[in-house]
């Protein structure tokens, strides 16, 4: 692209926007709902979590033992083996459903800022998610009335074949700390509108809104034991629902690390799984695209939620003939994002979720501009209280670099120039994900080849991050197993049963019928 001298004439990235007024609530003290009841942990433990913008406690939650897990295990069971709610009818289910939107709707403030002073995410995305929850429950709740089996009238005139769609059984969920409660409403309310009943694990890091959602399920009418929470750490609350021989299926949102080594195990004990992992997903840019358009679509895709999103469009593909103009374009755009206090009503990015991850995150800006790519803007933490990253654009980055594959989870965006449409499909495919992709073009030949050609469960033509209920999200490759949403969201926590039903007289097998 030039030929600078690499990290030279970085930038500045924009200043740090901060709060007029700080955080004064006390903090949520959750608790787990098991069977029906508030419970403690069986030991008394309880741990914090603190806001990583203000550094106060938000709230705290038992620690969950073996014995807690196991109790919730149990209830699950028990309530799906001893119903009610496997053998409501869909309409009561769908009715339950819309009551939780109800009741969601009425949290949304309360949700909203628990949500975004756990994670660091601006408050008005926090509000944004929440909201959006209450479209998924609506929309579980009308699959639970139209899903059905199916009928095959073609197999003879002594022959029907009746094929019905039975809840799975109990569901292990594990959720994780980047859209909580969002994360758990594309998987919760469809596990319910098909009968089953669940053990749900949240992330440590952002238990409130889960077990603010059990007081709105308690209200709804959800029978006992039909959903259980459990607080705590992955190994101890997480993997027995992985193990557990009365959980039929296990269904995870996370890192590629953790769902694989779930996975295994699950299938090990011959669960069903469903997995959504991460993704290094490309955004596509050919030159005869709506420049402006696209630029807002990438400084978007890449800052909102502060890149912790696994369809982050971390990864922009740029056509060789215009990658110095873009880069310009996009510092220059990012420059003006609102980073910095997540209560500021103008804030766009927010804080980073833990210390962990901003270090991780800065470890990877690292190894990109030692590996020879150029830092264009950002690449340090903030000189402030709070986890705050800078936004960052990395330029000159080559497909084998490490920030070229890996995810990185964080607000960085790298540039890879390509010079032809197939070389742009192949630099798109050589990573281990496959979650979604965008393209960016007039040409509805290019679009369509593109759109073709990549691996990514979720294609973008011209826009970026639209998501709608109605259509199936999940990744190919490493970024998953399974879809979510879509008119199947329901039928993935079912199992299908065939029933062939003979009609009238049935011939023997060989020996003639004896003659009357
Ligand atoms: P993890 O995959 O570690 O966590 C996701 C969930 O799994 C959390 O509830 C976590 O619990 C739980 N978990 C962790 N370890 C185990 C275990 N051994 N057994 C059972 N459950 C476990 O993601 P992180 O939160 O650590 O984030 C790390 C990376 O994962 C990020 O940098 C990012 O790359 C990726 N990620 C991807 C997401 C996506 O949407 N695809 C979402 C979040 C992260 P606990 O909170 O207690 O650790």
């Amino acid at each position: 692209m030039t030929n600078e001298p690499a990290n030279s004439a970085v930038p500045a990235a924009p200043t740090l926007l901060t709060a007029t007024t700080a955080p004064t609530q006390d903090a949520y003290r959750g608790r787990m709902y098991i069977n029906g009841a508030w419970t403690e942990s069986q030991d008394g433990t309880r741990f914090e979590r603190h806001s990583p913008a203000h550094g106060h406690v938000v709230s705290t939650f038992p620690e969950a033992t073996g014995a807690d897990v196991e109790a919730a295990i149990k209830a699950a069971d028990a309530a799906f083996r001893q119903g009610p709610w496997p053998k409501l009818k869909g309409v009561e289910r769908a009715r339950i459903l819309l009551a939780v939107a109800d009741g969601i709707k009425a949290r949304v403030d309360k949700m909203s800022l628990l949500e975004s002073l756990e994670t660091g995410k601006p408050l008005s995305q926090a509000r944004g998610e929440v909201s959006g929850c209450i479209d998924l429950w609506q929309y579980a709740a009308g699959l639970a009335r139209t899903t059905s089996g199916d009928a095959y009238d073609s197999l003879g005139d002594d022959m029907l074949g009746i094929v019905l769609r039975q809840p799975i059984g109990v569901v292990g969920l594990i959720t994780p700390w980047n859209f909580p409660l969002w994360i758990l409403s594309q998987k919760l309310p469809f596990a319910l509108a098909a009968g089953c009943t669940c053990i749900v694990k949240p992330s440590e890091l952002t238990s409130s809104t889960t077990v603010m959602l059990m007081e709105v399920l308690e209200e709804a009418g959800v029978p006992a034991g039909v959903v259980n929470v459990v607080t705590g750490k992955g190994p101890t609350v997480g993997q027995p629902l992985a193990e557990h021989p009365a959980i039929d299926m296990l269904s995870f949102t996370g890192s590629t690390r953790v769902g694989s080594m779930l996975g295994g195990l699950a299938t090990k004990n011959l669960k069903k799984i469903a997995l959504e992992l991460g993704g290094k997903n490309p955004q596509i840019v050919f030159p005869d695209c709506d420049w402006d358009a696209m630029v807002d679509a990438v400084v978007f895709g890449v800052y909102f939620n502060a890149g912790e999103c696994c369809n982050s469009g971390s990864r922009v593909l740029v056509h060789e003939s215009i990658a110095e103009r873009f880069a310009q374009a996009v510092v220059e755009r990012a420059r003006q994002v609102p980073v910095g206090d997540p209560l500021h009503p103008d804030c766009k990015v927010g804080a980073i979720v833990s210390e962990n991850q901003l270090s991780e995150i800065l470890g990877n800006i690292s190894k990109g501009v030692d590996a020879g790519a150029r830092l264009r803007l950002g690449g340090k933490r903030y000189d402030a209280k709070g986890l705050y990253l800078e936004p960052t654009i990395i330029s000159d980055v080559t497909p084998n670099m490490g920030i070229a594959r890996d995810e990185i989870f964080g607000p960085v965006l790298v540039i890879i120039p390509f010079s032809d449409t197939q070389q742009a499909i192949d630099i798109a495919n050589d990573t281990a994900y496959g979650l979604s992709a965008a393209v960016w073009s007039s040409d509805i030949n290019t679009c369509l080849t593109v759109a073709r050609g990549v691996d990514a469960g979720t294609v973008w033509v011209n826009t970026f991050l639209d998501g709608y209920p109605e259509l199936p999200f999940g990744g190919f490759k490493s970024s998953g197993v399974g879809r979510e949403l879509g008119k199947q969201a329901v039928e993935d926590y079912t199992e299908t049963k065939t029933i062939q039903l003979h009609i009238g007289e049935r011939k023997n097998w060989w020996l003639p019928r004896p003659v009357a």
